[in-house]
Parts: structure tokens; sequence; C-alpha cells
């Protein structure tokens, strides 16, 4: 039995994830979680993903009661063969085809296809994943047709009708902060700034308006400005 009404969602513990993660429990009816260990430098965010899912299991028992089983997926082998500055001990820089450093070549590709694995276990359709392609470091694995076409992959290969939803595709970082507003209030935007975490340096630190993190990595200065953006509007 294929469920509709389940959704899948790729929840690393950052902003972008959380935030989907809220727009599933919104419009769905059960909502599992997964997340993947490729040695990224930033691997804190594995340990306050759980932290995000605790406290919203707290904040909002209307969505405690949808929240399913967490997925933990040991990718460590994605690390061993991607020699980035988000899996290796390099400064952040631009390389000369335009592309940062950061992006770990085939990333967004094997966590869709591992989420659609568990899904095809699991019954569930739904798959959610945080990429978008207004506000972004121009990973090309962030891209709609990225993602569209994978779709059309995964269920040619997989003989399913999977739907990869994208909530904030076409969002910039200060309407992702609004639509997290949106979703969950004040509760909900309090966990994303003391909870979530998105710092490529790893560093926690003490809490700043946008959150914890060292303030310039570019994933850092993303958040940082979108939040200004949005505080500013409001
Ligand atoms: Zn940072």
């Amino acid at each position: 039995m294929i469920d509709t009404r389940s959704a899948l969602v790729l929840f690393s513990g950052g902003q972008d994830s959380t935030t989907c993660l809220a727009w599933a429990l919104h419009r769905f009816e059960h909502v599992e979680t997964i997340a993947f260990d490729y040695r990224q430098r930033h691997r804190i965010e594995l340990d306050q993903r759980l932290v995000v899912l605790t406290e919203i299991r707290r904040r909002f028992p209307q969505w405690a009661a949808k929240l399913g089983d967490d997925h933990f997926i040991d990718m460590g082998v994605l690390g061993q063969i991607s020699d980035t500055s988000l899996t290796r001990e390099t400064a952040f820089e631009i390389e000369q085809d335009g592309l940062p450093n950061s992006f770990v070549p085939g990333r967004n590709l094997l966590f869709f296809t591992f989420a659609a694995a568990v899904a095809w276990r699991r019954g569930i359709r739904q798959l959610v994943g945080g990429m978008c392609e207004t506000d972004f470091s121009g990973y090309p694995d962030c891209r709609d047709n990225t993602i569209k076409s994978l779709q059309v992959t995964l269920n040619l290969g997989m003989d399913r009708s999977f739907v990869l939803q994208t909530p904030l595709m076409w969002l910039d970082k200060a309407e992702t902060w609004a639509l997290a507003d949106e979703l969950g209030g004040a509760a909900l935007v309090d966990i994303l700034l003391q909870h979530t975490h998105t710092c490529y340096q790893a560093e926690r630190g003490p809490l700043h308006a946008w959150g914890h993190g060292c303030g310039e990595c570019p994933a850092c200065a993303l958040r940082k400005r979108g939040f200004e953006i949005w505080k500013s509007a409001g």
C-alpha cells in the first residue's frame, strides 16, 4: 500500500530542513524523517537534529502525534570519495568553474535515492527536501530541473510514483523565515533560532539574533542576511 498522506522528510537539523519538516507536518497525516552521516565537517548538525525533533514534539502536540520514525543512514563512503571543503579541513573558496568547493558531487542525488529506497519499504509516496535555487550556493543538484529529472528517474527505476516536494525551491531566505513563522509562529521561529544548525564551520558559539554560527561562512552569511531582511520587512 502506498500512502499518499505520508511523507519522508530529508531532515539534517538545519534551518531549511526544519522548515520543510514543519511544512510536511502541516500538510500530511504521517511524517517520517531521514538523515545522512557523510562525515560532514559540521556533523554537529546530526546532534542538533535530535534536539529539534524533541523540541517540536514538546511544543507542537498536534505535530507530535503525526511524527513517526527517524531513519539514520551511514553514508561515510560519500565522505571518503569527496575531496571538498565540506568533508575535508580545507578553506571555503570558489573554484575555477565558479562552483564553491563546498559542493559535494552527487550528494542530493544520493540522498533522494536512498530516501526513495526507504520510502519504498515504508510505503511512503511523498519525499520532501529543502533544496532551493533562489538564494543558494549554486550547487547544481539543488536546482529544480535536477530534482524533477530525478523524480522521473526514481519512478522509472523503482516502479513507483514518488512525488519529490521542494517547498523552498522558489523562496529566498527571508521568505523561508516568513514561511516558518506562518507555519509555526513564534514557537517554531524560536526552535529555528536556538536549535537548528547551519554553520559549515560547525561553530555553535553565542546565540546571535539570527541563531548560532560563525557568521562568516557562506551558510551563515545566507542565514543571517535572510533573517535581517525578514525582520526589517516585518
Ligand atoms: Zn558559519
